[in-house]
């Protein structure tokens, strides 16, 4: 066991602080990584605040990490010392089932993927996240971060990246296709930057048209506030494909009346209070309402490499560990330009 520093919220609502926690052994097919950057998702804010659920106390946040390998287990062979590597949301799943067999072991159906942090091991143990100096990883649940981005600009990649590029992907979104990305904040500015990067034309659905410049300088091609009544008269019937990355509560039924016949509303952001939706809003246009989970390790490496070859990583304000309970009140706040980004040399 090594005893490495972090943050961790010691109960839900408590504001984090700085702790040790101890990493387990490097087995055979782990990997010790140096951790460099940890991203701050919304994700990390729920869970830290229960808000999803009972939760696992101290818990250490973060599943956008990247850093650099420094030990390597007796049976590792796809990294070595010193490479450049990234960690998302999941450390483990059952690796048997036909989803884990398939590439997408975020549905693993043998049991469920294992959570970077608030869930448990294999070894019964909790696992514990990014806002830490050290983790210890199965090689098979690590990617590798291409030489053309930086460590702090790629760790957002690893759950904000993956979580938008993966829908994108799977609904199509490239030439010809009318794409909306709803909410313009951290997973919302990467869906911007990778539908712009895929060829489709990008519309930004945001509360205010605050953020309206950076929106058009990282891809979209128009910008609307959901403030204003008129932006639904003007849009109704458009888009092939609406990305949600909100983290609250929506008025489905209007948002629905955007698509066009046969659209797909595919939403990632995880409120923490159920919805309503009166299904006369997808009979008539025959529309999709969706979902999707983060991405597999496949696609989370295919996205990490499509990211370098456009020459792009996140947005992001670099802040050091004392400053986190602030970011988490700024995110909440809808106030982040457009991820925080902890330089874990602070902890
Ligand atoms: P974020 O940086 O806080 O962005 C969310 C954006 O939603 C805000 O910037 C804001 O955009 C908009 N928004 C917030 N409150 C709103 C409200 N009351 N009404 C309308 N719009 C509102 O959060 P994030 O890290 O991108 O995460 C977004 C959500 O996705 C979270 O719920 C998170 O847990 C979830 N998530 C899901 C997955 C998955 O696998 N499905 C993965 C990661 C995260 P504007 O200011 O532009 O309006
Ligand atoms: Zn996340
Ligand atoms: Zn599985």
């Amino acid at each position: 066991m090594t005893t490495v520093a972090a943050y961790a919220a010691p109960a839900a609502k408590a504001p984090l602080e700085r702790t040790t926690i101890e990493r387990r052994e490097v087995g055979a097919a782990d990997v010790l990584i140096d951790i460099k950057f940890a991203g701050i998702c919304h994700s990390d804010i729920h869970q830290a605040r229960e808000g999803w659920g009972e939760a696992i106390f101290p818990m250490v946040p973060g599943h956008e990490i990247a850093g650099i390998v420094s030990e390597v287990g007796s049976g590792v062979t796809k990294y070595k010392v010193g490479d450049r590597v990234g960690v998302g949301c999941m450390v483990d799943s059952c690796r048997e089932c036909d989803n884990c067999k398939a590439g997408l072991e975020q549905y693993c159906t043998g049991g469920g993927m294992t959570g970077t942090y608030n869930a448990v091991g294999k070894d019964g143990e909790p696992t514990y996240g990014g806002y830490s100096e050290k983790i210890v990883v199965d090689e098979n649940y690590v990617v590798r971060i291409p030489d053309g981005l930086s460590l702090d600009v790629a760790a957002p990649l690893l759950c904000a990246g993956i979580t938008t590029y993966s829908p994108l992907k799977h609904w199509n979104a490239g030439p010809g296709k009318k794409v909306a990305v709803l909410g313009m904040g951290g997973l919302g500015h990467m869906g911007v930057k990778i539908a712009h990067a895929l060829g489709a034309e990008v519309t930004v659905l945001s509360q205010s048209l605050r953020k309206k410049d950076d929106g058009l300088k990282l891809g979209a091609d128009h910008y609307y506030a959901t403030s204003d009544p008129k932006t639904f008269e003007e849009l109704r019937g458009t888009f092939d494909v609406i990305l949600s990355t909100v983290s609250a509560p929506l008025d489905l039924d209007a948002y629905l009346s955007l698509l066009r016949t046969d659209g797909a509303f595919v939403n990632v952001g995880a409120p923490e209070e159920p919805v309503r939706l009166n299904l006369f809003s997808v009979i008539g246009g025959r529309k999709t309402l969706a979902g999707s989970g983060i991405g597999g390790i496949r696609e989370t490496q295919e996205m990490l490499d499509f990211c370098a070859e456009h020459g792009f990583g996140a947005e992001i304000e670099l802040i050091s560990a004392s400053e986190i309970n602030d970011a988490y009140e700024r995110v909440l706040a809808s106030d982040v330009r457009y991820r925080f980004v902890i330089d874990t040399a602070t902890i």
